[in-house]
């Protein structure tokens, strides 16, 4: 099928899609199409090549179009991309089982869907199964996704105010916070949802101990608890999935993104036998049509291979290191532009003083043929989230072109006297200051 021609695709766009979102990203200049992509090379169809440093938040771990994933792919397009849904699917019980052999222990049931929000709807509908309560307690600031029951553990006004009323019972508390959490523990909480390190909240990483203290309060409490790993799992944080770095087994954990090995889309949401108790009873008390096709699951199980076979999360903290140290030297060169970076394994946070500036440092970024972008919940955070197979080369000219850009952010930044932080944002809850967390 044929690209319609580029007056086409943003006539259309403006037309039959979203004109809105035309001109969102027409004022970061990015108003190409997009044609081709490998690696970390994205291609547009004006001539322009990016290295892309956005990782389709988090989906491209592996790289675009990595080799080992489309030939796991074209050989079951070859043979049956999709499930009769009667009949056995090998590729289906595959994953499970690789997922249960991958994660974290207890961890050994799977239901397969299309994308990071069915999983945790899955979730959130299983906590309730096996619960019998409703409530469900996530941090501020927290992105779970954006169908209904998703979107009432992703606490942003912004996001959540056009939609209510949300689910009854839906409790936010401090990310990082052991004793509010504890304390919002109530007679109708069945679970407790959070991502080890809050990707679109700016990235922020679960203090030390928390996820521990966490995993302790709920087992005490009763209540389930569920680790969203879908921007962190696949080895993006230096572990495989990072409630490895203290040791939590979690009852429940969501995965997409990069489990589709950067060419399929997927969902996971893995949990304990308990919490498959009474989904067993009633098998199609929630189902999916296209969730556990072959295609998919195909393509998970050659992520999971190769994430194991090339030792990537070693890859990710060795390489996170390295782009981070780079990072905290341009910060010392541009006081003025950035506050604070942050981050573990490749899942880098450059939070700068205002979403001005941050608008102004992307474009500049952007000019130098860099692709980044802001975390949703928290825009004046800029993220970096490359492909973890990134070489040392290309970092370093990634970061020289970083370098160039700051230079000319500072430069309209003072062009145009703008030093003020942003208020609204800068008193936004939690430990967001903070660079101590999880810790290789
Ligand atoms: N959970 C986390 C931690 C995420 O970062 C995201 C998406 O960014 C989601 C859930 C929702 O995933 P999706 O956009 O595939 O629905």
């Amino acid at each position: 099928m044929q690209l319609p021609s580029e007056s086409e695709v943003k006539l259309w766009y403006q037309q039959h899609v979203n004109g809105g979102f035309l001109s969102l990203v027409s004022f970061m200049g990015l108003d190409s199409t997009e044609v081709e992509a490998e690696g970390w090379t994205v291609r547009t169809a004006d001539g322009r090549e990016f290295i892309d440093c956005v990782g389709g938040y988090g989906s491209y771990n592996f790289g675009h179009r990595h080799p080992a994933i489309l030939a796991a792919v074209s050989e079951q397009l070859g043979r049956m991309p999709m499930s009769s849904k009667l009949l056995l699917n090998g590729q289906l019980a595959g994953l499970a089982h690789d997922l249960a052999q991958v994660t974290p222990a207890g961890l050994d049931y799977s239901f397969i869907s299309n994308s990071g929000t069915e999983a945790v709807e899955a979730a959130l509908k299983l906590a309730r199964l096996t619960t019998g309560k409703p409530g469900v307690i996530s941090a501020t600031n927290a992105y779970h996704g954006k169908t209904l029951g998703s979107l009432s553990s992703t606490h942003r006004p912004s996001y959540q105010t056009p939609f209510a009323p949300l689910m009854d019972h839906f409790g936010e508390v401090p990310f990082g916070d052991a004793d509010a959490l504890e304390a919002a523990i109530n007679e109708h909480t069945g679970a407790v949802m959070l991502e080890p390190v809050q990707g679109e909240g700016g990235i922020i990483l679960a203090p030390p101990g928390y996820l521990t203290a966490v995993r302790e309060i709920t087992r005490r409490r009763g209540v389930l608890f569920i680790a969203d790993e879908v921007q962190t799992g696949l080895g993006r944080t230096g572990r495989n999935f990072a409630c490895e770095f203290e040791g939590v087994e979690p009852d429940m954990m969501v995965l997409a993104k990069s489990l589709g090995g950067g060419v399929m889309p997927i969902g996971a949401t893995i949990g304990t036998a308990r919490v498959w108790e009474k989904f067993q009873q009633d098998p199609l008390v929630h189902t999916s049509t296209f969730g556990g096709n072959e295609l998919a699951c195909a393509a998970g199980r050659a992520a999971i291979a190769l994430l194991q076979s090339e030792n990537l999360a070693q890859r990710a903290a060795e390489n996170g290191r390295l782009l981070l140290e780079g990072l905290r030297a341009l910060q010392a060169r541009y006081p003025q532009v950035i506050r604070e970076v942050r981050g573990i394994g490749m899942m880098i946070g450059i939070d700068t003083f205002s979403q001005d500036i941050s608008q102004l440092f992307i474009a500049n970024v952007i000019e130098q043929k860099v692709l980044v972008a802001f975390t949703l919940n928290r825009p004046k955070v800029i993220r970096m989230e490359p492909p973890l197979t990134m070489s040392a080369s290309v970092i370093s000219e990634v970061l020289q072109r970083m370098d160039t850009a700051l230079a000319a952010t500072a430069a309209l930044m003072e062009q145009y006297g703008l030093a003020e932080p942003d208020a609204e944002i800068e008193a936004a809850p939690g430990p967001q200051g903070s660079s101590q967390g999880l810790q290789h």
